[in-house]
């Protein structure tokens, strides 16, 4: 299904933003994080990390272009706009991360406890 012209829209400006937020903060050449220079919108880890999270924000926007940005790979369906903006290289949507979840919890449940441990 194509994506609607408000949802890529939505989704063009969520990246730019974020990509924006991580281009304006500058890592400290010192490498102390009391000087990281207009990072206090974002966390240590986003900065430690800029150079990754930025290819990765390219990317996404590119498959934005392209038209695959925000499809879940579990289901197809489309991630919704909240979940992505939370979690921007998210790639499968709420209801089958639950469900993987889920099942990686019935799989460390041995046997048949995983009934009686959540059916109260
Ligand atoms: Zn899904």
């Amino acid at each position: 299904m194509a994506m609607s012209e408000e949802r890529r829209q939505a989704l063009k400006k969520m990246l730019f933003d974020r990509r924006r937020e991580i281009e304006s903060c500058r890592p400290p050449t010192t490498g102390k994080y009391e000087e990281y220079d207009g990072c206090e919108e974002i966390d240590i880890y986003l900065a430690e990390t800029r150079e990754e999270n930025l290819d990765r924000l390219r990317r996404a926007e590119r498959q934005l272009a392209e038209g695959t940005y925000g499809s879940c790979l579990g289901c197809r369906d489309e991630i919704s706009l909240e979940r992505l903006s939370a979690l921007p290289f998210v790639v499968i949507c709420k209801r089958c991360d639950d469900e993987a979840e889920l099942q990686v919890l019935r799989e460390r449940v041995p046997g048949n406890r995983w009934g009686r441990l959540f059916a109260l």
